[in-house]
């Protein structure tokens, strides 16, 4: 490990989780030096709760940060041993990937990748204050007191500032289990000036594999063909691992309920907010009293080992408790606990203090990524840290910074919630956080992103070339599928509206509602057998074809947005000077700083007549420049 700590670096990172390691790597590759700060060098983007990567809406972001260049994506795909695809009986746009990990083999993988580029330095230490000269950052000193001069600083801490882990009415100060936290760096923010809230979030305990009886669960496959994350990857064999579900028991139930008391979300020992769509069993059982039983799912932390994580079993309630409703559930009746759950406090920075290229705004060449701004997930971490590391290069060469709309990625959504609204619990992605869904498909991430990737050198230049041949290869594809057609009695009883006498195209084949595009699809090659074998082409051209009118027009709505994004509104904006404006929409134009007129329409509290008052403002503004 190089201590060249003399050196001036391009960027400082503090934090080598997922966010973290994007921020450095991307920084790296666009040929800047980038220190990267971290507690474990050996432990970077360590699964901190479950051993997986992606999920509705997150997988969508893996696809977006592999397009940019990122590592995720090849990450798990290496390391990767149940390959699931989600809500395939529904529209491409939430089609979803998500793959089991081997959690030790992926943080040995990130770890190995990012300790050997040329560009990071790993600093093994505790960053303990941020150093400023006047409004700008200049660098980070660690607990250890060495001093890191950079030009940019990336704070992506996640759980482990202020870090207080609550088992029952046990208190642990820590970022993790057995990790230290930081709380240092939390006084140096506050002396700084910045605002920070408290969040908390949870984890299962994990399990010994030999004590379950995985006779009583229901066992879950992996998919072939294999749908690995990255364009990028060499694809390899895998023996897949399965999965099992189970569900808890009227006995779970009533221990857990008898003993609310005792967890620290109920007993007032916990205030903060947790993530409202990862509940702990006992806020669920709280929660939905009149439910008997809760689904929980047995996963596999890895080849190595026989730790199994119950996702689904997130408690704080004190180990005695916890072993006894475990063996509550069907299966578990002989589990030993290896590890127990807990719940965690820790201090993050409310997103109005960051602009939408996450640069504070209160310290220039300071950006906050990750957990820190209050969302809760790798894949989220992963995309703000990408993002950072891309603008804080761009900060230092005095460009514009990169910031990605709504209409573009699940990235883009992600930041302008974070940025336009309070966040007040720990903030996850939904498809249904997208307006543009339909555009914004896991499929189409190079289309929407690979331009984006060649401006700022995020990837080699023949991956370009390679895409270009798979676009022509599709066209080919959508235009033998509008020419070749097909006997209707050779569709056995898919149940489409056609007499079996006819012959239809598989255009049309490809746009009957009452089926599924996966449904059509071994159609294709038994009416064409010319068609290409590549699973992703014939999946990216059947798409085009049944979505295309719908796929329009969105693109016509995209068009409306972007006028309104286009409106731009300078930093320096004085609000005050806007009458008209009702004080509420004043305040929290004063709050927010909206980037555009479009941005400051989707702040809560601010209505049309705001906008169009704050509109006519800033044509004048404007004709005075
Ligand atoms: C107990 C627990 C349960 C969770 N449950 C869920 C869940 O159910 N669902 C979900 O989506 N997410 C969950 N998460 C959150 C998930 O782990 C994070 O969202 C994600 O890891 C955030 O990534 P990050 O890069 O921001 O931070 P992290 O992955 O937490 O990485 C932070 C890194 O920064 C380092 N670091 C911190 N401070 C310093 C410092 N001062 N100096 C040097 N290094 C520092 C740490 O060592 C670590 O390597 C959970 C987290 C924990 C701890």
């Amino acid at each position: 490990m190089n201590k060249s700590l003399e050196n001036i670096y391009d960027v400082a990172v503090i934090g080598g989780g997922h966010a973290g390691v994007e921020a450095a790597l991307a920084v790296a590759r666009m040929g800047k030096t980038a220190a990267l700060i971290t507690m474990d060098a050996n432990r970077l983007a360590l699964m901190s709760c479950n051993p997986a990567i992606g999920g509705i809406a997150k997988s969508h972001v893996v696809k977006e940060v592999d397009a940019l260049g990122g590592l995720m994506g090849r990450a798990i795909d290496a390391t990767g041993i149940q390959f699931r695809r989600l809500n395939l009986s529904r529209g491409p746009a939430v089609w979803s990937t998500r793959v089991q990990a081997d959690r030790i083999a992926y943080t040995k993988y990130v770890s190995d990748l990012v300790g050997a580029h040329k560009n990071v330095t790993m600093v093994e230490d505790v960053a303990g204050e941020l150093l400023a000269d006047g409004t700008a950052v200049c660098g980070v000193r660690t607990e250890q007191g060495e001093i890191i001069r950079s030009r940019a600083v990336i704070v992506t801490t996640g759980t482990f500032l202020a870090g207080l882990i609550h088992i029952g009415e046990k208190k642990i100060k820590a970022g993790r289990m057995d990790e230290q936290a930081a709380y240092e760096l939390s006084k140096s923010l506050l002396s700084l000036g910045f605002e920070l809230g408290r969040l908390k979030t949870g984890t299962p305990p994990r399990l010994d594999g030999d004590t379950v009886n995985w006779e009583k669960c229901e066992k879950q496959q992996g998919h072939e063909p294999i749908p690995f994350f990255s364009y990028s990857n060499g694809r390899r064999k895998v023996d897949q691992v399965a999965c099992y579900l189970t569900k808890t028991t009227a006995e779970t139930k009533r221990i857990i309920s008898a003993n609310f008391g005792r967890s620290p979300i109920f007993s007032g020992q916990i205030t903060s907010t947790g993530p409202r769509y990862c509940p702990s069993i006992e806020a669920k059982f709280h929660r939905f009293a009149d439910k008997e039983s809760h689904q929980i799912f047995l996963e596999p932390e890895g080849n190595g080992t026989n730790e199994i994580y119950p996702n689904g079993f997130s408690t704080a309630l004190p180990e005695e408790v916890q072993n006894s409703a475990i063996r509550t559930v069907v299966g578990l009746e002989h589990a030993k606990i290896t590890r127990p759950g807990y719940a965690i406090e820790y201090d993050y920075s409310p997103a109005y203090q960051i602009k939408p290229s996450l640069e504070t705004r209160r310290v220039r060449g300071l950006f906050f990524a990750g957990q820190i701004n209050g969302t809760s997930g790798y894949e989220e971490a992963a995309g703000q840290g990408l993002m950072a590391g891309i603008n804080a290069v761009l900060y230092i060469e005095h460009e514009p910074p990169f910031v990605l709309d709504r209409s573009e990625a699940y990235i883009g959504v992600m930041i302008d919630d974070l940025t336009t609204r309070s966040t007040t619990e720990p903030y996850r992605l939904f498809t249904s956080r997208a307006e543009y869904r339909l555009a914004l498909r896991e499929d189409n991430a190079r289309d929407r992103l690979f331009g984006y990737a060649k401006k700022y050198g995020l990837i080699p230049e023949g991956d370009f070339a390679e895409f270009e041949k798979l676009k022509k290869e599709t066209e080919g594809v959508i235009n033998r599928l509008r020419r070749t057609r097909i006997k209707v009695a050779d569709l056995g009883d898919l149940g489409i509206r056609f007499k079996k006498t006819e012959r239809i195209s598989l255009e049309n084949l490809l746009k009957q509602p009452n089926i599924t595009i996966n449904e059509a699809l071994p159609f294709l090659k038994q009416a064409d057998p010319a068609l290409p074998d590549r699973h992703e082409v014939l999946e990216r051209a059947a798409i085009f074809i049944r979505y295309s009118g719908y796929i329009g027009k969105q693109k016509r709505e995209i068009e409306k947005f972007r006028r309104m994004e286009e409106e731009r509104i300078p930093f320096d904006f004085d609000y005050e000077t806007v009458s008209g404006l009702k004080v509420e929409a004043r305040e929290k134009f004063l709050h927010f700083r909206p980037a555009s007129l479009g941005q400051a329409g989707r702040i809560e509290g601010v209505s049309p007549g705001d906008i169009a008052v704050l509109s006519v403002y800033l044509m004048r503004h404007k004709g005075a420049d």
